[in-house]
């Protein structure tokens, strides 16, 4: 009877078929192993991942969009691969994305990740003409961003252009997305800036 099989499926029902044959070999040469599995250099740890919570998402390192596999413990990212079910990477990741965790936490000792403290998880203000960082709340930064962005419509929307053809648009916004948005994103973002008649938007994933 033909059994539809994911691609994860596979690499999966791989793995096990690799791992069978290694330990069918490995017993042939530890025959401990065979009658009790108690030779100790045959002891396999316990899977780090086998409690972790999978998200997936997207790189958000460039505009190739690789889809990649969060693991996460208590909130805490233990582990990232590439995504072996996404169409762009097939599971591959290139040395860039692979060490994207570092953008959350870093390694200080083998098995231990911490907060990486180089992250920047404020919102910075530089006010025109002004050499300094502020630190400002989010609060503040959506209603100063909805503040300026009427303010800027208001002052520069079109209805006709200059032959007189109807265009209702503001020339004087542009939007540029990043690779970590992914479709839905993307159409929402696209749905909101028609709407407020931006013409001037882009992604840099292309999606
Ligand atoms: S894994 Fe590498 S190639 Fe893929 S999106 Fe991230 S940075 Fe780009």
């Amino acid at each position: 009877m033909k059994k539809d099989i994911s691609r994860r499926d596979f690499l999966k029902y791989l793995g096990i078929g690799t791992a069978g044959t290694a330990l069918f070999e490995g017993a042939a040469a530890v025959p401990a192993i065979a009658s009790g599995g108690e030779h100790p250099s045959f002891k396999v740890p316990p899977s780090k991942l086998k409690r972790a919570k999978e998200t997936p998402t997207i790189c958000a390192y460039c505009g190739c969009g690789c889809g990649i596999i969060v693991y996460s413990e208590n909130n805490s990212i233990t582990h990232i691969e590439g995504d072996p079910d996404h169409p762009i990477n097939l599971g591959s990741l290139c040395p860039k994305g692979a060490g994207i965790s570092d953008a959350h936490t870093v390694v200080e000792k083998i098995d231990k990740r911490v907060p990486n403290k180089n992250r920047v998880t404020d919102v910075l203000y530089r006010a025109p003409g002004s050499s300094d960082w502020e630190v400002k709340d989010w609060d503040w930064a959506f209603s100063e961003i909805a503040k300026r962005v009427k303010k800027t419509r208001d002052a520069s929307f079109e209805l006709k252009d200059d032959k007189g053809v109807t265009v209702n648009r503001s020339e004087a916004i542009a939007h540029l997305g990043s690779a970590s948005l992914d479709n839905e994103e993307n159409y929402l973002l696209h749905k909101m800036h028609r709407a407020l008649g931006v013409v001037n938007l882009d992604h840099h994933a292309r999606l």
